[in-house]
């Protein structure tokens, strides 16, 4: 099986210029953008990461499982067996969700982060949300 090679990008602290971030070249994960930088204590904002309703890549959480499950099902239809594709199906399933579960519970704690009015001021003053998605979500802030 061939490896994939990830390239990774580094974050540094626009201030101070420690570095503060690894992450995948090419790909924003979900998570604050507001990020606090542990070596001079200033807030700033980075591009790599963006809360959960601005994620494009939401289907791909439930998506990734039900594909890697009709994958499954498909070889075990090809081999004639039934007992094996369900088997095998539910496999890729959990292999599936396996991949994708670190996306799904920075979603869930994303969603929750958003419901703190403070935060969603401090995410507006940043300009890493919108003045309309932001009066979207005070609404359904506590
Ligand atoms: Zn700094």
């Amino acid at each position: 099986m061939a490896t994939i090679r990830m390239r990774y990008m580094v974050l540094s602290c626009p201030n101070c210029h420690t570095r503060l971030l690894k992450v995948p070249a090419g790909t924003t994960i979900i998570g604050s953008p507001l990020l606090q930088c542990k070596s001079c204590g200033r807030t700033y904002r980075t591009d790599l990461r963006e809360e959960w309703y601005k994620y494009g890549q939401k289907w791909q959480l439930i998506g990734i499982p039900l594909i890697a499950a009709g994958v499954m099902l498909l070889v075990g239809a090809l081999m004639e067996n039934l007992a094996i594709g369900i088997l095998a199906a539910a496999l890729g399933f959990i292999i599936g969700l396996y991949i994708t579960l670190k996306d799904v519970v920075r979603m869930i704690k994303s969603k929750k982060r958003m419901r703190s009015a403070a935060y969603l001021k401090q995410l507006l003053a940043y300009r890493a949300i919108t003045p309309e998605d932001y009066e979207r979500f005070m609404r359904e802030a506590a």
